[in-house]
């Protein structure tokens, strides 16, 4: 079958590779959509972690071709959702629950073979039904969502906040979307780029700011007079980084949602953290958000039309991934076969 496989950091292939046999409790299941982020791009840059060679493509759906030799198993046809990420389910923190912090966890499309590819081998424990009538954009957004899903819980946002998103990209209009429907007075998004801010406007941002024209911190202080309640980092930059906690007023929160590269730092006063009670959480992937965010995506709370998302063939995983990284696309996914 056709595959895109990294090679090594900075070496992505598309090639053909034989599928191996299915194992115990494993799936087979045909590709319908495998969507494209930040993340693969940073794992074929090499700024983030992989285990190569390895078919790349984490947020993906498909139909069960192959059940295996479960009885009880997922039949045939079903249209399911892939969960990436897989714990072992018996470390320490397996056992109290943090699957995401599995100090075994390994990942579909970064340590194992993933969804850019015609087939992919999932074990059935990741696999979620997806119900009738979602889309191929919706069913390959669940990943992402849930992912988004997990940072609205870190993030602990309350009816009549007053919240910031940083970063328009998917993930802070995947991210608006949630922060309006779950009760925020005002949402103010900031992005450079004029087409993102654009769908950020369409999708309801109560304001949206060009941080270049450097009118952020005067708009978040109109809107409130304190400063914010929340502030979201979906850009995940140094800069950014320290937008975010120079946004937040005294007792607010700050999440960091976008991958900062690692190594990156900011200078952080102790002391303003202190008088100011600030709170500084991170969100890392998706434990236990799946269910959501197939409920989320299915009752239109999240809506994925708007964000224009492009449709390439396994062939076409390089310009994807160029129109992503130069900010012209915002999402692109690989639909084998298109
Ligand atoms: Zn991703
Ligand atoms: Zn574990």
């Amino acid at each position: 079958m056709k595959v895109a496989e990294l090679e090594k950091p900075g070496s992505l292939r598309v090639k053909s590779k034989p599928l191996r046999a299915l194992g115990a409790d494993e799936v087979l299941i045909k590709i319908e959509s495998c969507g494209l982020c930040g993340t693969d791009l940073h794992i074929v840059e090499g700024t983030s972690r992989s285990t190569p060679p390895v078919v790349l493509g984490h947020e993906y759906a498909g139909f069960v071709t192959d059940p295996g030799k479960n009885p009880k198993g997922i039949p045939e046809g079903t249209h399911v959702a892939v969960d990436p990420n897989i714990p072992c389910g018996r470390c320490s923190y397996c056992r109290r629950g943090l699957v995401h912090f599995c100090t075994r966890l390994r990942a579909l499309g970064v340590d194992i073979d993933g969804g850019m590819a015609e087939y992919s081998i999932v074990p059935a424990s990741q696999l979620y039904a997806i119900p009738h009538g979602m889309t191929a954009e919706e069913s390959m957004f669940i990943e992402p969502v849930s992912c988004a899903v997990h940072g609205m819980d870190r993030a602990g946002i309350r009816a009549g906040d007053i919240v910031v998103i940083l970063g328009g990209g998917t993930i802070g209009l995947v991210m608006l979307q949630l922060v309006r429907h779950g009760g925020a007075a005002a949402v103010i998004l900031s992005e450079p780029l004029s087409h993102k801010r654009k769908v950020a406007a369409d999708l309801g941002a109560s304001l949206v700011i060009d941080p270049a024209g450097d009118t952020l911190r005067q708009a978040v202080m109109d809107t409130s007079g304190i400063g914010a309640d929340v502030v979201i980092d979906c850009a995940g930059t140094a800069s950014t980084a320290r937008t975010a906690i120079d946004l937040a007023r005294r007792g607010g929160t700050v999440l960091f949602f976008g991958v900062c590269p690692i190594g990156e730092t900011i200078p952080l006063e102790p002391n303003a953290v202190y008088f100011r009670e600030l709170t500084i959480v991170g969100s890392y992937v998706n434990p236990y958000t799946f269910p959501r965010a197939i409920a989320l995506l299915r009752g239109g709370v999240v809506r994925v039309a708007p964000l224009d998302v492009r449709a390439y063939p396994i062939e076409g995983v390089h310009d994807a991934l160029a129109s992503l990284r130069d900010g012209r696309a915002l999402k692109n996914m690989i639909v084998p076969g298109s």
